[in-house]
């Protein structure tokens, strides 16, 4: 299958009056049609960051500094506001917000705010916007006639299946997902991983799903990623991922996974913080946690290195 998303050495940096801090430092990867990405660490390794850089508005003050993220083949860096603004954002790649079920707005009935972006973006009339609106509603599992509807009228569960609805409108080529099920209870979020998965198969949708919970990816992705402190150190199939992780901290969070009937007490956890991104580590940014630390872990940091088929880690055990 076709790669729909091609991101090279891409590289946000926020500029902050107490330093730079590197969020994103040198990640690289591909997404191809149909295909679910799972991007995982623990919260404050950039995840969120990674997916904002994405669609071109990195949180102020942070700037692409370097890199290459391609589209469909186009390059989106570098391009400028107006016309990200009118070409890409939504269109060719949209996101689902953590917490954006909670930041629609109140005033507003469901139906204008899943229209407005169709009829100023897309010159839609009403009806034909309307008429998208509620075959997307539909899709997601939901009574089109919630567009007369306000937010405060519906359950969260439904709150983020519009917003969901809302990442689809325009037919993008890649959604990404930020810890969508976050903030809702265990039925709802098990609801909305298979809504996702049925998506995923109806649509043949490309999809970068951000987690810091590696068991709710196990279901639905097909490749993971492991990010640590701005860089991906980890990335493969995920049987691989989960059944031969390489890299040690990789190892470290599928150990601190529960399991059901697993007796909690026994559960690992990864000692030490994630360490902060105004001046990380030198060589490999884990070692102050890691376990097999080296002195050349002290030192150098380590590259991504094929281990196995479409299996890289970036660790000197390797
Ligand atoms: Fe641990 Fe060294 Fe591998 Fe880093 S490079 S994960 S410190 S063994
Ligand atoms: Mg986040």
């Amino acid at each position: 299958s076709r790669p729909v998303l091609e991101v090279k050495n891409l590289k946000m940096y926020y500029f902050t009056n107490k330093g730079v801090v590197k969020a994103v430092d040198d990640i690289s990867f591909t997404l191809n049609k149909g295909e679910v990405l799972g991007l995982a660490g623990e919260s404050g390794c950039g995840k969120s960051s990674l997916g904002f850089t994405l669609l071109g508005m990195p949180t102020p003050p942070g700037k692409i500094v370097d890199g290459s993220i391609k589209i469909e083949g186009r390059e989106i860096v570098g391009l400028p506001e107006d016309v990200l603004r009118k070409e890409i954002r939504w269109q060719k790649i949209s996101m689902i917000f953590q917490g954006a079920m909670n930041a629609l707005n109140p005033v507003y009935t469901i139906g204008y705010q899943m229209t407005e972006p169709l009829i100023y973006h897309k010159g839609m009339s009403q009806e034909e916007a309307l008429d998208r609106a509620q075959k997307y509603l539909e899709l997601v599992g939901l009574d089109p006639e919630i567009v007369y509807r306000y937010p405060h009228e519906l359950s969260g569960g439904m709150k983020q299946r519009v917003v969901i609805a809302m990442a689809l409108l325009m037919e993008p080529s890649v959604v990404i997902a930020d810890e969508p099920t976050t903030a809702l209870d265990v039925i709802v979020q098990a609801q909305i991983i298979n809504l996702m998965k049925r998506l995923k198969k109806e649509l043949n949708l490309s999809m970068i799903f951000i987690t810091h919970d590696l068991s709710i990816l196990a279901e639905i992705s097909d490749k993971v990623a492991i990010m640590y402190a701005g860089k991906i150190v980890e990335i493969g199939d995920s049987e691989k991922i989960y059944y031969e992780p390489a890299h040690p901290y990789t190892q470290k969070l599928l150990a601190a996974i529960p399991r059901l009937h697993e007796d909690v007490e026994r559960l690992e956890f990864i000692p030490g913080q994630p360490p902060n991104l105004i001046n990380p580590p030198k060589g490999c940014r884990f070692h102050p946690r890691c376990p097999y630390a080296m002195d050349v872990c002290r030192e150098q940091e380590p590259e991504m290195k094929e281990i196995d088929k479409d299996h890289y880690a970036a660790c000197w055990l390797l």
